[in-house]
């Protein structure tokens, strides 16, 4: 088996805007646990946000903190319990660590667990290293044909899966997703995989709207210049990926009697709701936060051509250049940076 080193190399956020290349020693994989190392690395715009800001809201980052959760890389060493047999495996890691016994992770709920540990949220250090560990049950194998790129996507694609679950996006539906960026990109694609036949994406930005019909969109419009086409729709499901409280306001009046209404965008803290229409047309409104055992799901959505993740990938960079990763993140005209770790063999 591979000769595993003592130390390795970690991209460390210092502090807002500083991040500096350490020697750190590699983690043990501790019982029930497998040690990967790490292969490619999507760029969030919450890994954007502590790089930029140092906090999202009352997530403060107070010590270094190594950003990245968007994961894939391949086993080296597992810890006590685990087969010994799962070295060598090429594996997509979901960077949830819920604690399993609360009443949430029982209940099913386990990404609402209070306990939970998440890659890249403090104080838990992220994947832009060389090894991570992570429960083995939370790495999910890959087929060959997938590319360490697209395995470390299937976490964004979770957003989407699991927000199209929330919207119960069934075949044939008529789906609104206000914003088009990586997030909203995501959703398309994922309601599409669900059978939505009419999918209809805003924004503001005319290089993301262009964009957005080869991941999944039926229709991209402006929301100020096509509001009366906004305002006319009656969607089963309307996703808000934008924040943006004029967003959420139309969606809201464009979506049918009985219809659903998914909050995945995270920028106004509050914003008023239409009560009356809510009520009289029995909208079912719901958050969504990360997700509920994708992967599989996922795994096979990409594996059968009915997602593309692939195509998302705007840049790469090397590890030794997260900075510039964070940095093109920003961009609209970025749709994923992708730090690559320890590129394929
Ligand atoms: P992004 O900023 O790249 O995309 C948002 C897009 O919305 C932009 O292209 C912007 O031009 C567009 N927009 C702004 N105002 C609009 C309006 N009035 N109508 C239509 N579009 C408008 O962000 P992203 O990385 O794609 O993420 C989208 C959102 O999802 C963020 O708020 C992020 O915090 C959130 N998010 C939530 C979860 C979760 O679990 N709930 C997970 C990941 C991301
Ligand atoms: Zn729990």
């Amino acid at each position: 088996s591979t000769t595993i080193p003592s130390t390795m190399r970690a991209s460390v956020l210092l502090e807002a805007g500083r991040i500096e290349m350490q020697e750190r020693p590699v983690p043990t994989a501790g019982p029930g646990e497998v040690l990967v190392r790490v292969g490619s690395v999507g760029v969030c715009g919450s890994d954007v946000h502590y790089y930029k800001h140092g906090r999202i809201g009352d997530m403060v980052v107070t010590a270094p903190l190594v950003l990245g959760h968007e994961v894939s890389g391949t086993i080296v060493a597992v810890g006590p319990g685990v087969e010994e047999d799962r070295v060598g495996e090429r594996v997509a890691l979901d960077p949830q660590v819920p604690c399993r016994r609360c009443r949430q992770c029982k209940a099913g709920r386990s990404n609402l667990c209070p306990f939970m540990e998440f890659y890249a949220t403090p104080p838990f250090d992220g994947t832009f290293c060389d090894y991570v560990t992570a429960p083995a049950d939370q790495a999910f194998a890959v087929p060959d044909s997938m590319s360490d790129e697209s395995a470390a996507l299937l976490e964004p694609l979770s957003v989407g899966l699991w927000a199209a679950h929330k919207g119960n996006v069934g075949p044939g539906d008529q789906v609104l997703i206000a914003g088009a960026g990586p997030i909203g990109a995501m959703v398309a694609q994922a309601v599409r995989a669900c059978g939505a036949t009419d999918i209809v994406v805003t924004d503001f930005v005319d290089s993301r709207r262009e964009r957005i019909t080869s991941f999944g969109a039926t229709r991209a419009l402006h929301p100020v210049q096509d509001k009366d086409e906004i305002a006319a729709l009656r969607v089963d499901t309307f996703v808000d990926c934008s924040g943006a409280t004029p967003a959420v306001l139309s969606g809201i009046a464009s979506t049918r009697g009985g219809g659903a209404v998914v909050l995945v965008g995270l920028g106004a803290e509050e914003m008023p709701i239409p009560v009356q229409l809510i009520a009289t047309r029995e909208i079912t409104l719901t958050g969504v936060f990360r997700y509920i055992d994708t992967w599989p799901r996922g795994i096979e959505l990409e594996t059968s051509g009915a997602v593309h993740l692939d195509d998302m990938v705007t840049a790469r960079y090397p590890l030794e250049q997260v900075e510039e990763a964070l940095n093109a993140d920003s961009d609209p005209l970025s749709m994923k940076a992708v730090v690559v770790v320890n590129p394929a063999a």
